[in-house]
């Protein structure tokens, strides 16, 4: 059955008013009256509908019923060094599928890229927790400076990817499941020494990944599966 996000509000109605984005993507689905669809507010709350009618801008979905669903995945919220050209939009789609729940963008010393693409990134992840079938949309802040994305941080568990730190995962990895996480990853360049010792007066542990060095789109991304599976759902839960 085909899935589509509406607006929280929206899908409390006995009829669901679809429009917008969601109605483009149901019109380029061919979808018609009578077909059967499925709702989802992005917050665990589904329905499963049926089209009663498709105008040239709307469509409605009478709903038939709805249940709720949860993810049984750590809560990860990534905080990544804005990366240059379209690879920050290829890690929101690979972050999505590999079950981050936050984005938060942020400008640092050596970042080269700059600008904010809020809505356009919106969409990637919404089309990605479609297309991956997560019952939760995976939230996106907007573009801010390190300093204060650190400063917000409220995760239980915050890790820093820091090439020149000795601390390897495992060894930063507690035993029980923690509450959440935030995974630190710096842009292109890295982070500065005194960066580096801003996210440790900010409560982040620093991790090495060992010699190799891994470019940023790759490292947040391996790090993201090791903590699905040690605490999420890839592996033990
Ligand atoms: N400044 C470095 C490379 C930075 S790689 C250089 O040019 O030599 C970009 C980001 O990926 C880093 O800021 C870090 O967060 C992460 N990263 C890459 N390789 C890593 C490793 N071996 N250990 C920990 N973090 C790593």
């Amino acid at each position: 059955m085909h899935r589509l996000f509406v607006a929280p509000e929206a899908l409390q109605d006995a009829v669901v008013v679809i429009s917008g984005d969601t109605y483009h993507h149901l019109s380029v689905l061919r979808l018609r009256v009578g077909d059967e669809i499925l709702l989802l507010d992005g917050c665990g709350g589904l329905a499963r509908g049926v089209l009663r009618q498709v105008s040239r801008s709307a469509a409605q979905a009478e709903v038939l019923n709805r249940w709720e669903e949860k993810e049984e995945l750590l809560p990860l919220r990534l905080l990544q060094g804005l990366p240059k050209g379209e690879k920050f939009e290829w890690l929101l789609e690979k972050g999505v599928e590999l079950g981050i729940s936050a984005f938060t963008p942020v400008v640092s010393e050596r970042s080269q890229a700059r600008g904010e693409k809020f809505s356009r990134w919106q969409r990637i992840i919404q089309e990605a927790a479609r297309q991956s079938r997560r019952p939760l949309l995976p939230t996106l802040e907007e573009l801010r400076p390190l300093s204060q994305a650190l400063a917000q941080t409220t995760e239980t568990l915050r890790l820093m990817l820091w090439e020149e730190g000795s601390l390897p995962l495992n060894a930063a990895l507690p035993s029980d499941i923690p509450a959440s996480c935030a995974l630190l990853v710096g842009p292109e360049g890295g982070f500065s020494p005194a960066e580096a010792q801003a996210a440790v007066a900010a409560g982040f542990v620093p991790v090495s990944l060992g010699k190799r060095i891994l470019r940023t789109e790759t490292a947040g991304m391996a790090v993201a599966a090791v903590l699905q599976n040690r605490y999420g759902d890839f592996g033990t839960r």
